[in-house]
C-alpha cells in the first residue's frame, strides 16, 4: 500500500505554521504498515490543489488530505476533490445539526458560510468531527482511497484515530493482519544515542518494526507487529522489548506511553513519599510537570522558583559566600545545587528535595556556557546527589531536558 499526504494551507507555504499534521500522519501510517511515498504542501488555490490531487491519485493507493475544510471561501479541499472525482457535494445532516446546535448553545447567529463545514462528497463516508465543526470524508474511486481531514491538529488527530484509522482497517487493509504496537519510554538518553545502541536491531527489522521518536525531552520507541491474535503479537513484542531493554536498561522507565512525571508521581504516591523543588533556570517547570499529573497533591508539597541570587539567599537560605565574590562557585555550581536541594527539603520537611540551577541561554551567565546545568537530589537520611549536565539545544529545550533529566535521576 502506497500512501501520500497533501497538506493544504497557504499559511504552511508562508512558513507561518509548521506542518505537524504530515509528521503525525506519516508516523501513524508507518505504524499501520502503510508506506508513505510523498508529502505535498499546497496553498489554498483551486487549480494547484487539483493539480496536486491529480498527481497523487495517479501514483498512490491512499491519499490523505489535511486542511481547507473551514467555512471561508479559501477552504477548497472538498470542492477540489469532488471536482476531480466528478462527484457532487451535499450537506451532511448530522454535521449540520451539530453546527446549528453549536451556535444555538452559544446564543450566536450562525452565518451562512458555516454550512460549508457540513459539506460531504456524494457517495463518500462522512467522518464526524468530535472536537470541531468541519466534517471529514472518506471515499474510494478507481481503486484510490481518499481521506479528508480538518487542519487544526486538535481536530485532525482524534478524527484520524477514531474515524479514519478504523475506516482504513475495514475498507483498505482488509486482507492484512491487524497491527499491534507497544510503546517503550526512555529518559536520560538522547534519540541519536539510543538509535546507535539499537542500530543492529533496527537494521535487521522487518516484523516487528522499530520506530524511534523524540518528544518533550523523552524518547519513545514504538514496536509493532502484524499478527492474527493479540496474544501472538504480545509474545513477539515482549521478546523484542526485552532485547531493546538490554541495550539500555538504566534508561527504559516504562513499557507504555506515559511521561516520566507520571511514573514518578505514581511511584511516590504508592510509597507515601513526599517531594519539593527549588528551581532556578527551569522557572517552575519541575513543579509544573509534576502537578500536571492527577494525584500529585499527595506527594508534591511545593516548590520555590528562586531565580535571582537575592531570592536564592532570601527564600532558600543559600549562603552569600556560595553565590557571589571572587572565590564563590556561583549560582550555577555543584555547591549551590546541593544547598538548594537540601534546604528546600528542610524548609518543606519532605522526603526528597530537588534542585536545578543552570544556564539556559541564549547568552552566557557567570562566564559559564549555555547548557551547563546542575541538578540536585537531597533525600532524608542519605547523602545528597548532584549531577552535572551539558545539555544541547535552545533555551526551551534546555529547560525541558533539565527537568526530564532531574525526574529521570529521581526515578533511578
Ligand atoms: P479552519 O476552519 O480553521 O479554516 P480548516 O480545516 O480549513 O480549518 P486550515 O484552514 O487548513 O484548516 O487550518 C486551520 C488551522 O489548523 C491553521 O491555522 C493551523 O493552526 C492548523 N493547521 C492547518 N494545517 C496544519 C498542518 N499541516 N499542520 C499543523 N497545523 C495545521
Ligand atoms: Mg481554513
Amino acid at each position: 500500500m502506497k500512501a501520500e499526504i497533501i497538506a493544504v494551507g497557504t499559511e504552511l507555504l508562508l512558513g507561518q505554521i509548521v506542518n505537524t499534521n504530515a509528521q503525525y500522519l506519516s508516523r501513524e501510517l508507518a505504524a499501520m504498515g502503510i508506506d508513505v511515498y510523498y508529502q505535498t504542501v499546497v496553498g489554498d488555490n483551486m487549480e494547484r490543489l487539483k493539480e496536486a490531487l491529480r498527481l497523487s491519485s495517479s501514483r498512490a493507493d491512499i491519499v490523505i488530505l489535511s486542511g481547507g475544510l473551514g467555512p471561508t471561501q479559501d477552504d477548497l479541499t472538498k470542492d477540489a476533490l469532488a471536482s476531480l472525482l466528478n462527484r457532487s457535494l451535499h450537506i451532511d445532516r448530522m454535521a449540520m445539526d451539530r453546527i446549528e446546535r453549536f451556535f444555538q448553545d452559544r446564543g450566536v447567529v450562525m452565518t451562512e458560510n458555516n454550512r460549508r463545514q457540513a459539506i460531504a462528497i456524494e457517495g463518500g463516508t462522512p467522518l464526524p468531527n468530535e472536537t470541531g465543526l468541519a466534517v471529514g470524508n472518506a471515499i474510494t474511486q478507481d481503486g484510490t482511497h481518499y481521506i479528508v481531514l480538518p487542519g487544526p491538529p486538535k481536530e485532525l488527530i482524534p478524527m484520524f484515530e477514531q474515524q479514519a484509522k478504523p475506516w482504513l482497517l475495514q475498507h483498505v487493509l482488509t486482507d492484512e493482519l491487524p497491527i499491534y504496537s507497544k510503546m517503550l519510554k526512555f529518559a536520560g538518553i538522547g534519540e541519536s544515542a539510543l538509535d546507535e545502541r539499537l542500530s543492529d536491531l533496527i537494521t535487521e527489522q522487518t516484523d516487528p518494526t522499530i520506530a524511534l521518536y523524540a518528544k518533550d525531552g523523552e524518547v519513545t520507541v514504538r514496536i509493532s507487529t502484524k499478527a492474527a491474535s493479540e496474544s501472538e503479537a504480545m509474545v513477539r513484542l515482549d521478546e523484542l522489548q526485552e532485547r531493546i531493554r538490554e541495550r539500555g536498561p538504566e534508561f527504559m522507565y516504562a513499557s507504555e506511553d506515559v511521561p516520566i512525571e507520571k511514573v514518578i508521581v505514581d511511584m511516590m504516591a504508592d510509597r507515601g513519599l513526599t517531594l519539593s523543588a527549588a528551581e532556578s533556570c527551569t522557572g517552575g517547570l519541575v513543579a509544573e510537570s509534576l502537578t500536571s499529573v492527577p494525584g500529585s497533591a499527595t506527594m508534591f508539597l511545593g516548590g520555590i522558583v528562586s531565580y535571582t541570587n537575592e531570592m536564592k539567599r532570601k527564600l532558600v537560605h543559600i549562603p552569600q559566600a556560595l553565590l557571589e565574590g571572587d572565590d564563590a562557585p556561583g549560582a550555577v555550581s555543584r555547591e549551590v545545587a546541593q544547598a538548594l536541594a537540601e534546604n528546600i527539603r528542610l524548609i518543606t520537611d519532605s522526603d526528597f528535595g530537588l534542585s536545578v540551577t543552570g544556564v539556559a541561554g541564549p547568552g552566557y551567565a557567570e562566564r559559564k556556557p549555555v547548557g551547563l546545568v546542575y541538578i540536585g537530589l537531597a533525600q532524608r537520611g542519605r547523602e545528597t546527589e548532584v549531577h552535572k549536565l551539558n545539555l544541547q539545544g535552545n533555551r526551551e529545550t534546555i529547560r525541558l531536558r533539565a527537568t526530564k533529566a532531574l525526574l529521570y535521576r529521581l526515578w533511578r
